[in-house]
């Protein structure tokens, strides 16, 4: 291991002092993986979870078959919903499924969301916003004859207030915002945006995809209408697990969404002719859940838990503080894309020259990023599974591979 750093940028005191450190064995490593900084993409693997497909899969389809449905299996995606509500989300149970995708999720809330406000005609989302929630802010107005209105978002700070103002109006239904930007990683004012869109009259939705099980999140003290976001990111819940769906209590009984099935009927063993919307959060559910996949998210989501999500970010703060001081140190050129730590989620970008085949060496080495075109690189630090002697390897080899 190259030794080209400071006594005060030595990892070792750091992995010491750090409270989540136990958490680091408690997820699978991969043998030829050094330095895995795409925890912000797929979480690593838990051990845990592991046990828990191996039961689910042995004792729970082998053996209870069918009758696993009524052991359990249907209150699946609300009890789910109400851990990870109460793990990262900041909101009372009652109000959060895990099902599907945070694609078809999104076009749910905003077909729900859009119902609430008749009057209206123009939905808000931001331009740099994740593809899949533009094209669907896209779809949305196009299917609704609607007006898409973009928000432009800073590349490096986001989206602020002045600029949201800027295209709110009478006509505002509805914006799709998010959290934490997936590019810079700046870290949005969600209470302060949501106020300013309830100011306009207008419904906020909240996209918390790189956000859940690294930031801490107050989804009912903000007064937040809707919010989605996915598991399988920093809640380390396995690749293309559901997500989630959020509603607002006071939402609930007047919400209606696209896709019912028989999972949102009031009482869905009575299959009856027409469709009777559940009087809960189950409304938002369309068809039956895959149990193996939020099994691995329960599982996943018992670790923010138990860690707690106030340590997890603390941790994420220092992570990302150490990260930013080697790149200073070891690579002064290299410009860092982000905001400061405390305008951040979890991730660091950096902009460098030819990224993909600087990428394309990292992972040759060992280190595996996440190579976003043309010309940025994002460093994830998924604080229950990352140490800083990882992140101090990581950047060593990035040192090489500039050079
Ligand atoms: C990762 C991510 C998604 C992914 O949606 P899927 O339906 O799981 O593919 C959507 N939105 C944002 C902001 C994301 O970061």
């Amino acid at each position: 291991m190259i030794q080209s750093m400071h006594a005060d940028l030595d990892p070792e005191p750091f992995d010491q002092a750090d409270s989540l450190a136990p958490f680091v064995d408690r997820f699978w490593r991969a043998p030829d993986v050094i330095a895995y900084l795409d925890g912000n993409s797929l979480g690593r693997l838990p051990h845990s979870t592991r046990d828990v497909l191996q039961a689910t899969v042995d004792e729970g389809w082998g053996q209870r078959l069918i009758r696993g449905w009524t052991e359990g299996w249907v209150e699946m995606p609300v009890r789910a919903g109400d851990e990870l509500a109460a793990a990262t989300l900041g909101s009372a149970a009652g109000q959060t499924v895990i099902a599907d995708s945070t694609s078809v999720n999104i076009y749910k809330v905003l077909r729900a969301a859009i119902a609430l406000r008749p009057q209206r005609d123009e939905i808000v989302v931001d331009d740099t916003a994740f593809p899949t929630d533009r094209y669907l802010a896209e779809a949305v107005a196009g299917e609704c004859g609607m007006k898409l209105r973009l928000v432009h978002a800073d590349p490096v700070y986001g989206v602020n207030a002045e600029a949201l103002a800027g295209v709110l109006g009478p006509a505002t239904a509805v914006a799709l915002l998010s959290h934490v930007d997936y590019r810079s990683g700046a870290l949005m004012d969600m209470a302060g945006l949501t106020q300013r869109l309830h100011e306009a009259g207008a419904i906020a939705i909240w996209d918390l995809s790189h956000s859940a099980g690294v930031v801490p999140i107050s989804l009912d003290a903000g007064d937040v209408d809707f919010a989605v976001g996915c598991t399988y990111k920093y809640l380390n819940g396995g690749p293309g697990a559901p997500a989630f769906i959020y509603v607002a209590q006071r939402h609930l009984e007047a919400v209606h969404q696209p896709i019912p099935g028989w999972w949102s009927a009031e009482n869905m063993f009575a299959m009856e002719q027409t469709h009777r919307p559940a009087g809960d959060i189950r409304r938002m559910l369309s068809g039956t859940p895959g149990i193996l996949a939020l099994s691995a998210v329960r599982s996943g989501v018992a670790l923010t838990a138990e860690a707690g999500i106030g340590a997890i970010r603390a941790k994420s703060v220092e992570l990302g503080t150490y990260l930013v001081r080697l790149l200073q140190h070891q690579l002064p050129d290299v410009e860092i894309a982000s905001p400061p730590a405390s305008e951040r989620g979890s991730h660091v970008t950096i902009s460098v020259q030819n990224a993909a085949s600087v990428t394309e060496k990292l992972i040759a080495r060992g280190v595996i990023p996440d190579l976003r075109h043309p010309d940025l690189i994002r460093l994830g630090l998924s604080p229950l599974s990352t140490s800083f002697a990882e992140v101090a390897a990581a950047v060593d080899i990035l040192v090489e591979v500039i050079d």
